[in-house]
């Protein structure tokens, strides 16, 4: 891959840039000598383009001394390239046969940690071991080659932390790109898009096609970039908000009155509404979210 004369993070033929890592083949045998078989369960579609992850820490804006945290950093390939950018490195993985893996290549880099364990403590808990060490301010930056299994979840959790990241710059399955980007009303606009968007203002980035993969996914992937909201509200009341969304936007599809209804009880369902001036039979997906917030502030009990 690293011999391909056209760079397509920078689209020209200049010549690349030295690599900051050994050759692919190195990686292969060191994974074949640990028994290592990529599993589709924990998404392990690693980024061999160097480019292309070089461009990507890039595109991440970070600057020397920003806190970084990067999910799965597989071998390192992009880990490489957040620290060689100065950034204080936290990285988090599950499988301890790459975990080593990672750090032996992060070892030129005092500011890089590989802390070993799944990132999520439950569906919608990041785990201690990852919690404790983030920053107690939103001066920070996550960065990842996320894995296809957790990034809704994963994403979703985030939202709702503290102290969100101030800037997300992430690869993922090219359809999750495209539903936190959403606009309302769009067929890709749902739950995780309110639940991401009520922090974040999250715009698309840059595709990544399956052959800079190994093994190649069945599917194209595509960056997405998000910045933290500047009037974002409390952890609490951006928690309460998000739930409301995901069981509203579960049934998007339905009437709201009958949605609502169900959710917050009829009386209150028809005050809101009424409060809000919107047409009972509209589609909850239809509502964008300054709607949705005002849905949600109507109908509280
Ligand atoms: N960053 C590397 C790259 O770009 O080549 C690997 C990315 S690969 C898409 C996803 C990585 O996330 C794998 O290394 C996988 O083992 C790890 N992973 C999967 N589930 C995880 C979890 N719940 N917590 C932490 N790491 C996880």
């Amino acid at each position: 891959m690293d011999s391909n004369p056209q760079d397509p993070a920078r689209g020209d033929k200049r010549a690349p840039r030295p690599s900051l890592r050994a050759p692919w083949s190195e990686f292969r045998e060191a994974l074949d000598a640990a028994g290592f078989h990529p599993s589709r369960r924990l998404g392990q579609n690693f980024l061999l383009d160097d480019n292309m992850a070089r461009a990507i820490a890039q595109d991440a804006g970070v600057e020397s001394g920003r806190f970084v945290l990067e999910v799965g950093p597989g071998c390192g390939f992009l880990s490489v390239h957040l620290a060689d950018r100065g950034a204080k490195l936290l990285c988090a993985e599950i499988d301890a046969r790459l975990a080593p893996i990672a750090a032996r290549f992060l070892e030129p880099f005092p500011d890089a940690e590989v802390v070993l364990g799944d990132v999520l403590a439950s569906k919608s808990r990041i785990a201690a071991h990852v919690l404790e060490r983030l920053p107690a301010h939103s001066d920070w930056t996550l960065c990842s080659n996320l894995p296809y299994s957790i990034s809704g979840p994963f994403l979703a959790t985030v939202a709702q932390l503290e102290h969100p990241p101030g800037r997300t710059c992430c690869l993922v399955q090219k359809e999750v790109a495209e539903r936190l980007a959403a606009a309302p009303g769009t067929p890709a606009w749902g739950p995780l898009t309110a639940s991401f968007q009520e922090a974040f203002e999250v715009t698309l980035g840059r595709l990544v096609p399956p052959q800079l993969f190994w093994p190649r996914p069945k599917v194209d992937s595509a960056v997405f970039l998000a910045e933290l909201r500047p009037d974002v509200a409390p952890a609490p009341i951006r928690g309460a908000r998000i739930g409301f969304y995901r069981d509203l936007l579960q049934r998007r599809r339905q009437g709201l009155r009958r949605v609502l209804a169900d959710m917050v009880g009829k009386e209150r369902c028809a005050s809101a509404i009424e409060a809000l001036g919107l047409d009972p039979q509209v589609r909850a997906e239809t509502l964008g979210l300054d709607a949705l917030r005002a849905l949600h502030a109507a109908s509280a009990g």
